[in-house]
């Protein structure tokens, strides 16, 4: 049976130019990077390459790349260390004023998880609605800044169903809060966005987007899995979440690993490459997959199709259940996603579809497809040929009230 992968957003496969250039990072080129010997210096400079690759492509400098080891590290250590930074500053602490992060209800579980521990550990936490279509509001946005707010963190795409969020319009009024701000002698409000998604198909420079923090995971774009980068701007207040020999400029102690470190800086160089041409290609199967979906009675798209990232197609199905579609794709060699992944026998419906306005019963019948660099119109064409026999199946099993009225 031909297998069909369609699960892009969770992660991808390893590009054999990545392979390639790891390679040589795990026998003879081996020397720790803080020490002083050649094979020290070799890999030194192999590092600081991969630095300049993902600073170019983020329109920023080398020295305010930090590697770690995926998105959540680098998520986590901006939530937490900006608002640990602020308490450090003992003035600020004298007046007991708590330290306030504004986000959203639609991130990644990694920023959703990170900011209630902050919440349970006493900080001020603000979770903003979303619209219809997964769409944070700048106004929104501006309204929840308060006085104590230090930073604001949105997801640039939601790796649910796609929403690409108004980071540089938000961006923007945050530096026009700043300059109020500075003028009044005030700290400034930090604003950091989770770009894991939006890396491979979106401009994420980091001045036009105006974002003081961003993180990315590289197994998303054809890296391997356990590398992450956080960008920090030169001036932003963070301490470090873990200590020790001091790499990474002091933000992220732990010896470098080299290898992955390499393979990421070739991956940034590859995506550079045709990023325009590629979204327009992924943009145009992932259209006609929409269109082919949208013609199973009661199945909708969850967002906005002209708003959202070109690699993610997230539907809902009424009268089918997620879980029961991916099993049932899956025996027909298709592997794609739901929302309402199954976590610890209970059937959880997405914090993004509810969110979003839909009910639990509604959120229990989502499906993602994602798109990558080998997907090709044949699979597109199978998918849309193989579904609604499987939805058709799966509506009539359903008991009545449970997914159909
Ligand atoms: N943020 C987003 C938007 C994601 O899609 C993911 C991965 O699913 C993450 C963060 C976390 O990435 P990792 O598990 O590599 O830390």
């Amino acid at each position: 049976m031909k297998r069909i992968y369609l699960d892009y957003a969770a992660t991808t496969p390893l590009d054999p130019k990545v392979f390639e250039a790891m390679k040589p990072y795990f026998k003879g080129k081996f020397g720790n990077a803080s020490e002083p010997h050649s094979w020290g210096q070799e890999t030194r400079k192999a590092i600081e390459k991969a630095r300049e690759q993902v600073a170019s492509s983020l329109g920023a400098k080398a020295k305010e790349i930090i590697f770690t080891s995926c998105a959540t590290e680098s998520i986590n250590l901006a939530h937490k260390g900006v608002l640990e930074a602020f308490l450090k500053n003992g003035e600020k602490k004298k007046k007991g004023e708590i330290p306030h992060l504004t986000t959203s209800s639609i991130e990644h579980k990694a920023g959703i998880e990170s900011a209630r521990h902050l919440e349970s550990q006493g900080y001020r936490v603000t979770f903003l609605p979303v619209d219809k279509s997964g769409m944070v509001r700048v106004t929104d946005v501006k309204k929840a800044i308060r006085p104590t707010t230090i930073l604001v963190s949105i997801m640039y795409v939601n790796n649910e169903v796609g929403a690409i969020e108004p980071i540089d319009r938000i961006g923007e009024a945050i530096s026009q809060i700043n300059k109020l701000r500075v003028d009044n002698g005030k700290e400034k409000v930090f604003f950091h966005t989770d770009a894991t998604q939006a890396i491979q198909y979106l401009d994420c420079d980091v001045d036009k987007l105006g974002v003081d923090l961003l993180s990315l995971t590289g197994h998303k774009f054809y890296a391997p899995k356990g590398i992450g980068v956080l960008y920090v701007r030169e001036g932003t207040s963070i301490i470090r979440q873990q200590d020790g020999g001091g790499q990474e400029f002091g933000l992220r102690s732990g010896t470098e690993n080299v290898p992955y470190i390499v393979g990421l800086g070739k991956a940034f160089e590859l995506i550079e490459r045709n990023k325009k041409e590629n979204a327009e290609r992924i943009g145009k199967l992932r259209k006609k997959l929409v269109e082919g979906v949208l013609k199973i009675p009661d199945a909708q798209f969850t967002g906005r199709l002209n708003q959202s990232a070109p690699h993610i197609a997230s539907f809902i199905v009424k009268g089918a259940e997620g879980e029961a579609m991916l099993l049932h794709l899956d025996a027909v060699g298709v592997a794609a996603s739901s929302g309402s992944a199954c976590t610890s026998g209970l059937l959880e419906p997405s914090h993004v579809l509810t969110a979003m306005g839909y009910k639990p019963k509604e959120a229990h019948g989502s499906l993602r497809f994602s798109l990558g660099k080998d997907t090709t119109e044949k699979e597109i064409d199978y998918v849309i040929k193989v579904l609604p026999g499987i939805v058709k199946k799966l509506r009539e099993m359903a008991p009545k009230g449970v997914f159909n009225e």
